[in-house]
């Protein structure tokens, strides 16, 4: 009896093991496509610094680009230095960042953070995140108020090259399309797979792709699947059989 349980566990392993492969695989051609479809994408820090990036993330929070922005430059241009900004006189912080909207409570956050990053850090700068391993690094800054693992994983990738797959809304929704993640995945798990399924020498680049397709091509009503580059690799494409749309991706 114990013999057959373990032949049967070793079997279902090599199963899963065989899967994962083939999504790997998958990956891989999808990104092929894509990346001749949007382009390389070379990496290069976006931001600043992590700290910037964190407080340029506050700022975008139920506001359109081009006010956060906006909030953003007046707010460096009135405190250069974030120990400026961190010594301000009350109601300073949220005078100029009042382009972003709700400026009382993202002038509060902003204060908090840097409270915070001087307390951890002994300075108002996040660069010790670069010698973390991903993972800690992850932890820590989703244990900041207001940070999620999509905008910790945005951050760690963008700014630092940290190998980490952040999934959003148009990731998520392609991913699914595409059987790179489970129909019934939710965002944490999507990010789990994504994460152990990708190569990281291709994180940075599919991940930016996969956004761009979402956003042109693949949409969430309505995915052009006539004029995609994945047709071929799509168990969802219509029009091959496939069931693009909400169908798919409860499966
Ligand atoms: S074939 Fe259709 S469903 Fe599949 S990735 Fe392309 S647009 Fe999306």
């Amino acid at each position: 009896m114990l013999v057959r349980d373990l032949g049967e566990e070793e079997r279902e392993e090599g199963h899963v093991a065989r899967a994962n492969r083939a999504r790997r695989e998958c990956a891989r051609r999808v990104d092929a496509s894509l990346r001749r479809c949007y382009g390389d994408r070379p990496w290069g820090p976006r931001f600043g610094g992590l700290l910037d990036g964190l407080v340029h993330t506050i700022l975008s929070q139920n506001t359109s680009d081009a006010n956060s922005h906006l909030a953003f430059r007046r707010l460096k241009e009135r405190f250069p230095r974030w120990e400026d900004a961190a010594m301000a006189e009350s109601g300073g912080i949220e005078e100029a960042i009042r382009p972003g909207g709700i400026s009382r409570v993202k002038a509060a956050r902003i204060t908090e953070l840097l409270e915070r990053v001087r307390r951890d850090f002994g300075s108002y700068c996040l660069a010790p995140l670069a010698e973390m391993e991903p993972r800690a690094a992850l932890a820590y800054l989703m244990d900041i108020p207001g940070v999620g693992r999509k905008t910790a994983a945005v951050l760690l990738l963008f700014q630092l090259g940290h190998p980490l797959f952040p999934v959003d809304t148009h990731v998520l929704r392609v991913g699914k399309r595409l059987g790179l993640i489970p129909g019934r995945a939710g965002p944490a798990g999507a990010h789990e797979v994504m994460d152990a399924l990708v190569p990281d020498d291709i994180k940075y680049r599919l991940h930016l792709n996969m956004v761009e397709h979402g956003r042109k091509v693949c949409r969430a009503r309505r995915p052009r699947c006539g004029e995609c580059c994945l047709r071929c690799l799509c168990p969802s494409a219509q029009g091959h059989g496939g069931v693009a749309g909400e169908d798919a991706e409860k499966r």
